[in-house]
């Protein structure tokens, strides 16, 4: 999966999930991050494109990274509040009628349940990436989560990476959200047709 669709399947999850009635849109932005965290090790390709063959989908896809990166994002936006901070900064350069708060959630988000968001939403990312793969030249990506302790790679290719299909299914569901509300329902409901899509588009192939 691209970036765009990792960060939307974050805030999809979160909101389905109906965490952000209890901890406000802190929580939602939390997870959109940490959907894209185990895309890190992709970042040697800025330097080196052999280096980027070599460790994507290696070093940050895997489940002793996740755990780790978890626990340092949960305890700093515990400590540092960095979600609240990069929000108040980027809504300055919103429209003045979207408001984005500085304040704390309605419930203070506790590091527990911040670490038990990042590595469920780091793990979903694997699960992704495993089912979107290959495709247009491509070989598929096997995901190692046992890496370094096993070397054992998974891909189930449902979909060809790059496809449309999800990014319009994700997008529909976030402008229905927008224009009918009722955000838990709607991006469930999103999440449904997304599985479905996956399943059934498996066939066509
Ligand atoms: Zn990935």
């Amino acid at each position: 999966m691209t970036s765009p669709e990792h960060t939307m399947v974050g805030i999809l999850g979160a909101l389905a999930l109906g965490l952000h009635k209890r901890y406000g849109w802190q929580v939602v932005a939390f997870a959109a991050v940490a959907s894209n965290v185990p895309d890190l090790d992709g970042l040697p390709m800025l330097i080196d494109m052999e280096r980027f063959e070599s460790g994507h989908r290696v070093w940050g896809h895997n489940f002793l990274l996740i755990v780790a990166t978890s626990i340092v994002l949960g305890w700093t936006q515990a400590r540092f509040r960095w979600i609240q901070r990069i929000g108040g900064y980027f809504a300055r350069f919103l429209p003045s009628d979207v408001a984005v708060s500085r304040e704390s959630p309605p419930l203070p988000i506790p590091t527990s349940v911040l670490i038990f968001v990042g590595i469920g939403f780091q793990s979903v990312h694997l699960v992704c990436d495993m089912v979107v793969s290959g495709g247009q030249g491509l070989s598929d990506w096997p995901v190692k989560p046992f890496w370094p302790f096993r070397q054992i790679g998974y891909v189930y290719p449902l979909i060809p990476w790059g496809d449309i299909g999800p990014t319009v299914i994700m997008m529909a569901g976030i402008i229905g959200m927008a224009k009918i509300g009722r955000a838990q329902f709607v991006a469930m409901l999103t999440l449904v047709v997304l599985v479905i899509y996956l399943i059934s588009r498996s066939y066509w192939i």
